[in-house]
């Protein structure tokens, strides 16, 4: 269970989250959608304390960060965020790592796993993204698409509670979306908890549990991907959907 309390993030006199309150259930899929620079990058990015919420609480499980307390010391930081598996927009891959050392990065850095034991587990993830054969390759040496699928594996190599995809594949081509919705669905189906930012509406209907419709640093309204596309109660959704169809 995630439990997100009063989250508020700045950067200097720009408030971009005001007071964010959020309860997922483990397992449970939810798609955030909403304008350019309401704050949905941000989000992630706090949950996953690339950036440090100027207010507020986030609990993973047993585990808590009150964002009150300014003194949190990076190594909290760091077993905290490894509660989290992120998906970037363009894969932040290593680009001087072979798909295979990129997903094994995290395992024998952070959590300290053996090599051998990490590189096992690593051709175990990409083989399930559909990457068995390329796990020598270099970034620049695969498509966007499988790229991500490597980003996809990176993030999972640390065994995360949630996932957070952040427009996982707003950076393809139209005919590689597909291979990146399909991996995305398999872990949903397999009971991951995953937060996604996406501007695939098909992808929001058949695989979220809730969607959220965010605007201007708030959660305006928030339903199941029926409710929300078809009989939003918010004027402000209503115009959002109405300026995607
Ligand atoms: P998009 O859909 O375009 O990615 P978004 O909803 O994800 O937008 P954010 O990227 O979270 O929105 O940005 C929200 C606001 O915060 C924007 O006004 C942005 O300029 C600002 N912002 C984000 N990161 C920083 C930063 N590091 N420093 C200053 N301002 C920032």
């Amino acid at each position: 269970m995630i439990s997100i309390r009063n989250l508020h993030k700045s950067f200097g006199d720009l408030e971009v989250l005001k007071g964010i309150d959020l309860e997922i259930e483990r397992g449970k899929v939810i798609v955030m959608i909403g304008p350019s620079g309401s704050g949905k990058t941000t989000f992630l990015r706090c949950l996953n304390l690339l950036e440090i919420p100027s207010e507020g609480v986030i609990q993973i499980d047993n585990k808590m960060m009150d964002f009150s307390n300014k003194k949190l010391d990076k190594k909290s930081i760091i077993a905290f965020r490894s509660l989290t598996g992120m998906v970037f927009q363009n894969y932040n891959l290593f680009p001087h790592k072979t798909a295979l050392e990129n997903v094994m990065e995290g395992p024998v850095t952070v959590q300290k796993i053996p090599k051998q034991k990490a590189r096992e587990k690593a051709e175990e993830l990409l083989a399930k993204v559909g990457l068995a054969d390329k796990v020598d390759f270099y970034p620049h040496q695969l498509s966007g698409g499988q790229q991500q699928r490597v980003g996809i594996a990176r993030a999972m190599g640390i065994e995360p509670e949630v996932m957070l995809f952040d427009e996982p594949t707003s950076a393809l081509d139209p005919e590689l979306v597909g291979d990146v919705l399909k991996v995305m669905k398999n872990l949903a189906n397999e009971g991951m908890t995953m937060v996604v930012v996406t501007h695939e509406m098909r992808f929001a209907q058949e695989v979220a549990d809730e969607v959220l419709f965010f605007d201007q640093g708030t959660i305006v309204e928030r339903g199941t991907p029926e409710a929300i596309f078809t009989n939003p109660r918010e004027e402000r959704t209503k115009r959002f959907l109405d300026r995607l169809s």
